[in-house]
């Protein structure tokens, strides 16, 4: 999973526009718009897209994520009087398109640029006559905007910043592939920024594809979790004692007897399944992208029937599940991403009914934990595992601690080095000199076997000839 640097803003006092490096064009449009404060998502992404890095936005609709991209870019964007269009703003729908050309529009009321929407289902000659005008901002759903630039009526060449809104809808619609032949024709000096509503595998996937060192921002539209759910938390150290804490708790047929258990990885729902299994055989299904559509179907009918009372799932197949009735919500893992933990909770408390949810932090995971509950503004009541729960010893791969190098000639000044370590051997204390091999060859014939020791040859003549 791609690492972030994450750009935190707990207890920042909040800033007026006017504090935000924005010009007074800019300024007296919001002032039209009777826009004082920016939103947190705006205050949050103003400086990451200003300094020209890729970032990566966590935000919904709603929290004035369009404005959080369009500010610093419109700050950046020179007059010019060029043909090809320098900003590239992909959207999944042709709604979003007139939204976004609509929002850009009123903040360019006192700027000179040139902004167009594309979108498919309607003319496309009318389009092509729109931007064969010469353009600065191209707000386009994927599939129109490839069609227009493979007829070369819109060259894409100058493309200097590419906003991709929305793109866990882009990729839920199907649009991966379209979005890949797109940036393969985009200049690859570029700055890529993204947003979307939650982080799945596949966004993940993506922005490790595309993206380079990417600064995460993050907000959730609403910081207040359902009312209707019950929310605990669990300070577990190991994964396997999170398994005998779950075989406890489902041990109680009666109260768990619709529960999803969320898992973040892949890898760790099918080790959760296999642990599980042996106690619960008849009672559990499983669903995660390697899972084939038929298998997926199966496993949430039979969940949704009641015909298994446990289910697990990764984040990326939670959403749009809507499953009635859902006793239980558990977190085998603690989100990462904060936003990931309403949308899994969210599934059970539906349609008015009362929900329980449970997270498991180990103390890797407490950071997370500590997201979580700043992004709610509320902390989680953590129960004590019941003392029948052994707790285990044994690790997994990931849990086991790293060996550090401590030979590694890049090794970091504060790397420490415990001191388990022995000395160096005798063999290990000799400066490398490099090129071993010609050094031996030379020790053993007085000159070098290779043309290379020109110098060598050099004195070698001179001193035959004296
Ligand atoms: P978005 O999340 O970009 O869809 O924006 C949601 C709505 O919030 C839009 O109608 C924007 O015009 C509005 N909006 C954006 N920024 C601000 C702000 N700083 N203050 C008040 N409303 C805003």
């Amino acid at each position: 999973m791609i690492k972030y640097s994450y750009f935190r803003i707990k207890n920042r006092p909040t800033v007026t526009f006017r504090e935000l490096n924005l010009s007074t064009q800019l300024l007296n449009a919001l002032d039209d718009l009777g826009f004082e404060i920016p939103t947190l998502i705006q205050q949050q992404a103003f400086s990451p897209v200003m300094s020209g890095k890729d970032v990566v936005g966590i935000a919904q609709t709603g929290t004035g994520k369009t404005y959080a991209y369009m500010l610093p870019i419109l700050r950046m964007l020179n007059y010019s009087v060029q043909q090809n269009p320098r900003v590239l703003i992909l959207v999944p729908t042709r709604e979003l398109v007139v939204q976004v050309v609509d929002e850009i529009e009123k903040l360019t009321t006192y700027i000179n640029v040139r902004v167009t929407g594309v979108y498919g289902g309607t003319n496309i000659n009318t389009q092509k006559q729109a931007v064969s005008q010469g353009l600065d901002i191209v707000v386009a759903t994927p599939g129109r905007l490839y069609d227009l630039a493979v007829s070369r009526t819109l060259q894409l060449k100058s493309i200097q910043k590419l906003v991709i809104d929305e793109v866990d809808v882009m990729l839920d619609l199907g649009f991966r592939h379209q979005l890949m032949n797109i940036f393969d024709i985009l200049p690859q000096q570029r700055q890529n920024i993204m947003f979307s509503a939650t982080m799945t595998d596949e966004v993940d996937q993506m922005i490790s594809e595309t993206f380079v060192k990417p600064q995460k921002i993050s907000v959730a539209k609403s910081g207040t979790p359902l009312e209707n759910i019950k929310q605990y938390g669990y300070k577990v150290p190991n994964f396997y004692t999170k398994v005998n804490l779950l075989e406890h708790l489902l041990s109680d047929k009666e109260t768990y007897h619709k529960t999803l258990i969320f898992v973040g990885f892949k890898k760790i729902a099918d080790r959760l399944f296999e642990q599980l299994e042996q106690r619960y055989a008849e009672e559990i299904c499983i669903i995660h992208s390697n899972k084939t559509q038929n298998y997926r179907l199966r496993s949430i009918e039979q969940f949704r029937k009641g015909e298994n009372r446990i289910l697990i799932a990764t984040d990326v197949m939670a959403r749009g599940l809507d499953i009635e009735n859902v006793s239980q919500v558990i977190n085998l893992d603690t989100p990462e991403y904060p936003e990931n933990y309403m949308h899994r909770i969210g599934r059970t408390g539906r349609a008015e009914k009362e929900g329980v949810s449970y997270v498991l932090t180990t103390k890797k995971e407490e950071e997370y934990l500590d997201d979580i509950e700043s992004l709610m503004e509320m902390k989680i009541e953590q129960l004590d595992i019941p003392s029948i729960v052994e707790i285990s010893d044994r690790l997994t791969p990931e849990e086991e601690p790293k060996i550090k190098e401590i030979n590694n000639p890049h090794k970091r000044p504060n790397d420490e080095v415990g001191p388990a370590f022995h000395e160096k051997k005798e063999k290990n204390r000799k400066v490398n000199q490099g090129g071993s091999y010609q050094r031996e060859i030379k020790k053993k014939y007085k000159k070098p076997k290779t043309k290379g020791d020109k110098t060598f040859n050099l004195k070698h003549k001179k001193r035959k000839k004296r």
